[in-house]
């Protein structure tokens, strides 16, 4: 699903391109590749290859970028990566999680046992070629990220800041969605600390294109989003959060 020239929608489970399990997966059209974001539960890879070949004319050079080891992101790293002979790039925390195939420290363990992923929806190690770091520039297939260390969904978890078709544009994992509404969870690793000491790096950012990896994203006005997440964060109370009541994803 093509959202803007450079920019699709490859793999979705709310939106029904994929498995049920998946997280959003955009795929930006680089000058030199193709560079995706997460991917997946792995449970429907193929679907997201399908939309892939659609969506892209030259599938030969190509970068895979996890923005954290969470099931629905990380799962299908092996089978993506091997279907495309893309590498795959992590930060240290993830990449030691995806490479061990550790299900317990991706949430997988006990996300399973609340019922929340089918049995069949494993992490299977998955080799990571290339480690990015908080505030150090990536540039994948031609293409420049500022990568984000944001805390508070989970202790790995990344935003990536870039200029795409021409709009600033934010990839914004499962830290912020639209609304302002806040990544937390009822898992170990998510915590409000995290998103107080590191949410307000994302604060006057001129952020247009706000790309959650769930829920409704947006190419225009992104920072109010931020911002009303910020706001929220500074009072004294519990912000809005996914998983509640109407905000499902
Ligand atoms: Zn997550």
């Amino acid at each position: 699903m093509r959202i803007s020239p450079s920019l699709a929608l490859v793999g979705s489970g709310q939106i029904g391109l994929s498995s049920r399990f998946d997280c959003h997966l955009y795929a930006v059209q680089a000058p030199e590749g193709v560079v995706l974001f997460d991917a997946g539960s792995g449970l429907k890879h193929d679907w997201v290859m399908d939309h892939l070949r659609a969506e892209f004319a030259d599938l030969s050079r190509g970068a895979i970028v996890l923005t954290h080891a969470h099931p629905d992101h990380v799962c299908g790293a092996a089978a993506l990566a091997e279907a495309l002979g893309w590498p795959v790039y992590a930060s240290a925390i993830a990449k030691r999680i995806v490479e061990a195939g550790d299900e317990a420290a991706a949430g997988l363990v006990a996300t399973r046992a609340m019922g929340g992923y089918p049995p069949e929806l494993r992490l299977r190690p998955c080799p990571v070629a290339g480690v990015y770091a908080d505030s150090e520039p990536l540039t994948l297939c031609g293409f420049t990220l500022q990568p984000l260390a944001v805390r508070g969904h989970s202790p790995d978890s990344f935003v990536f800041l870039c200029e795409l078709d021409g709009r600033r544009t934010l990839f914004a994992a499962d830290v912020v969605f639209y609304g302002g509404i806040l990544g937390l969870i009822n898992v170990d690793g998510s915590d409000l600390a995290g998103f107080r000491a590191d949410l307000p790096k994302l604060a006057d950012l001129g952020v247009e294109a706000l790309l959650p990896a769930h829920g409704l994203f947006t190419l225009r006005f992104g920072q109010r989003h931020i911002d009303t997440a910020l706001a929220q964060l500074a009072k004294g109370f519990v912000p809005r959060m996914i998983g509640q009541g109407d905000i499902i994803l």
